[in-house]
């Protein structure tokens, strides 16, 4: 054995640091001599990087989702306010129209 070579199990430990690319040059290429001779692995890598990007989408769902929600929040509070408000302007209308008129 290569003292560059590594396991089966240690490739797969480093899989997902490859991935993220957080492997120094010389363990990467220890892992990628790997996979090239390791169909195994390879494909565990390649499930490893569909399984991220799967997850990268549904995070940005998610926030889609929430982002929708918030502003849909906001509308209600808008709608609110309003709906609040003109009673009140109303009422200040009404009391001072009363002021005036006992003046
Ligand atoms: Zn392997």
């Amino acid at each position: 054995m290569d003292k560059n070579e590594i396991t089966c199990g240690i490739c797969r430990d480093l899989c997902p640091s490859y991935r993220d690319g957080l492997l120094s040059d010389d363990v990467r290429e220890s892992v990628e001599r790997h996979i090239l001779n390791c169909e195994a692995c390879k494909a565990y890598l390649d499930e490893l990087k569909i399984r991220s990007s799967q997850t990268d989408s549904d995070d940005r769902e998610k926030e889609n989702t929430f982002i929708k929600k918030a502003k849909t929040a906001n509308y209600y509070m808008i709608g609110f306010f309003i709906g609040a408000l003109i009673p009140i302007g109303l009422l200040a209308a009404l009391v001072i129209y009363a002021i005036i008129i006992s003046l």
